[in-house]
């Protein structure tokens, strides 16, 4: 774990975040709020094209939890029965767009407390529907985030809720609403977990990891 980053650094380490991609956005398929929950429900432990794939076809027709209740477990089931743990999703699913239905008028509560309190929905997830749906400044630490930010040392921590925390409290307020995106999209693609593609990587100058690839 990289000693957390001083204030200058991760100024400039966000500015050439926000200078190379300005608008960055998640790459889950939704069409609103709701099918955006249900895809980052379905996204846990499995990749985003592999949930894109069965919720581009799923979402054409089933986009409200008033369709997804008439859809049913066994229907959402056999649609999304690529994902892992599909079965367990289905009926989290089916749970939570019956209380969305029941107690909030079929819409997406804007609360953390609230999106937690769904069947399937972590904090993880709440945050990110807050993020992306609401612009509410809040961190989803996955693991490219948990990876990036203690091996840059952009945001250090031993576990997600604190590495979540020292983004809050270090990076500098104006880029918080897109340093999720920033850091998943850099954690992805370029820091990755294995071999990292540090000869390519636009803050190689400024992350202090002794074991940098050429
Ligand atoms: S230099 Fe390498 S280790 Fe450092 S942030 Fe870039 S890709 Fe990751």
């Amino acid at each position: 774990m990289a000693r957390q980053m001083d204030y200058q650094t991760i100024r400039e380490v966000f500015s050439r975040f926000q200078a190379s991609e300005p608008a960055p956005k998640g790459e889950l398929h939704h069409t609103n709020a709701y099918t955006l929950l249900v895809a980052v429900a379905l996204s846990a432990q499995a990749t985003d094209a592999g949930v894109n794939k069965a919720t581009r076809p799923l979402f054409e027709t089933v986009d409200t939890p008033q369709k997804m209740l008439e859809l049913g477990e066994a229907g959402l089931t056999e649609a999304i029965r690529t994902i892992g743990l599909f079965r367990q999703k289905a009926r989290n699913v089916i749970r939570m767009s019956k209380i969305l239905v029941d107690e909030y008028d079929g819409q997406v509560p804007s609360s953390r407390a609230a999106l937690q309190a769904l069947p399937g929905v972590g904090r993880k997830t709440a945050n990110v529907v807050l993020n992306i749906w609401f612009h509410h400044p809040a961190q989803a630490v996955d693991t490219h985030i948990f990876r990036v930010g203690n091996r840059t040392g952009i945001a250090a921590g031993k576990d997600v809720l604190a590495v979540e925390r020292a983004i809050e409290d270090n990076v500098p307020v104006e880029f918080q609403q897109h340093a999720h995106h920033w850091l998943i999209l850099h954690g992805r693609y370029i820091c990755t977990s294995r071999k990292p593609k540090c000869a390519a990587c636009i803050i190689r100058d400024l992350c202090p990891y002794e074991e940098k690839s050429t």
